[in-house]
């Protein structure tokens, strides 16, 4: 069977394969697209199962691809909900010193945000502070009112409804197994027949870096996949928080340090956590994939990550867990937090890019070749930056073409 012949072929149905595809269409009349998903419909992975929030930019090294995606991204996102009725709300975000040592590490946030171009960062001591989030503990935050919280599948159903109104295709349940070449064309083979293209986009999130290798690609990173555990607030004690309450972040570790997201469609989760998940799509503790988890093994990187980064580890397993562990945790920003509000509980998968040495890249990586691009590296804030980065990876494509 021919799944058809195209101009550009996205893999992968998450906001930032939907996001290229619309970019492409869009600056591009005439030529055809297609994205290519696994599942029987979009967005099922880390776009369905993320916290819902309007990144502002704030803890990114300025210079980086998440300085410069994120304060852009969240302005175009904001406008295109905008021009869709797409409901989000800006509900604004507090990062938290817990005590006095934490005060230069927030200053440096502060600078930091500021110099990627946020706007209305502002530095609150302990009476502004109450007066945003009463119940909160500490000495001091950094306030960004222009974080929000939306529902990134109404995001990408939006997406999608913009690619097959200016003519694209969008196929779900379709798998790419197997890429080639053939008379100049990139030659891709599904669990439903063939697709041909001239440019193919790696957008396959948990998987981007096995769809890299499928196109001979010789890369130097693995996809390790880390779970957020997180639980629901109950409706009694989702009063005790306004908006969006984080810890200062382990600046190494970013993406670690369970906080309070109030969600569009009601209600507080409370986390996540980053635990190393034994299956790419392993949504639960028990979940493995030998596969996967062989895969991992084998990659030296893994062990020398896992070398450097054990104690830490450890420590997020036992929190996992120890549900204890993770209530002292929450307390530390919410001290009346009690045991029986935690319920509901649920988690995400983080497609975390590991290289050789062991490092985590923090950055997003987009690798273009002849014929291709593939987005290797796209975690948090990946959802807010999803339009600049499908502009940025629109542009490749069509440069190189
Ligand atoms: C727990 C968690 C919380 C987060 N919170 C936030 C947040 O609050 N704000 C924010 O901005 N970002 C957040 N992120 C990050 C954000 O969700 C991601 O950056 C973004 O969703 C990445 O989108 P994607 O399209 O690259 O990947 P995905 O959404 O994972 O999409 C990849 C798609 O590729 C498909 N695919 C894979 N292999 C194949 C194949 N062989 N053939 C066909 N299809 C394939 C998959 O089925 C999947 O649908 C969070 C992430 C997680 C996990």
């Amino acid at each position: 069977m021919l799944l058809g012949n195209y101009d550009f072929v996205i893999v992968g149905g998450g906001i930032i394969g939907l996001a290229t595809a619309m970019a492409l269409g869009r600056d591009n009349p005439g030529k055809t697209v297609a994205v290519l998903e696994k599942e029987s419909r979009i967005a099922q992975h880390q776009t369905g199962h993320n916290s819902g929030v309007i990144h502002a930019g704030i803890y990114y090294p300025p210079g980086s691809k998440k300085a410069d995606f994120c304060w852009t991204g969240s302005t175009m996102l904001r406008r295109f909900c905008d021009e869709r009725g797409i409901r989000y709300q800006m509900c604004g975000k507090l990062i938290v010193a817990i005590n006095e040592s934490e005060l230069p590490r927030l200053q440096e946030l502060h600078r930091r945000g500021s110099a990627n171009g946020v706007l209305g960062l502002k530095m609150v001591g302990v009476e502004e502070l109450r007066e945003l989030e009463p119940n909160a503990a500490g000495v001091a935050a950094v306030h960004s009112p222009n974080t929000g919280i939306i529902d990134y599948m109404d995001v990408s159903r939006a997406l999608a409804g913009e690619i097959q109104a200016s003519g694209g295709r969008v196929h779900t349940g379709v798998e790419v197994m197997h890429i080639s070449e053939r008379d100049g064309r990139v030659v891709i083979e599904t669990s439903k027949g063939e697709a041909t293209a001239k440019s193919l986009v790696n957008c396959a999130g948990l998987h981007a870096d096995s769809v890299a290798r499928a196109m001979g690609l010789d890369i130097d990173i693995r996809i390790v996949p880390f779970r957020g555990e997180y639980f629901t607030l109950g409706p009694e004690s989702a009063g005790l928080i306004n908006g969006l309450l984080y810890p200062v972040p382990d600046p190494k570790m970013p993406f670690l340090g369970v906080h309070f997201t109030k969600r569009i469609s009601g209600g507080v989760e409370a986390g996540p956590n980053a635990v190393m998940a034994l299956a790419r799509e392993g949504y639960r503790k028990t979940d493995l994939d030998l596969r996967d988890m062989l895969g991992s093994l084998r990659f030296p990187g893994f062990w020398r990550m896992a070398r450097e980064h054990w104690a830490v580890g450890l420590k997020e397993q036992y929190r996992s867990f120890a549900k204890g562990a993770f209530l002292r945790s929450l307390q530390a920003l919410v001290p009346d937090i009690r045991m029986e509000d935690l319920s509901a509980p649920g988690a995400g998968v983080r497609a975390q890019a590991v290289d050789r040495k062991g490092k985590l890249l923090q950055d997003f990586s987009i690798v273009r070749t002849r014929n291709s691009v593939h987005v290797l590296n796209a975690p948090s804030p990946g959802a807010t930056s999803c339009l600049a980065i499908g502009d940025h990876i629109a542009g490749l494509v069509t440069e190189g073409a």
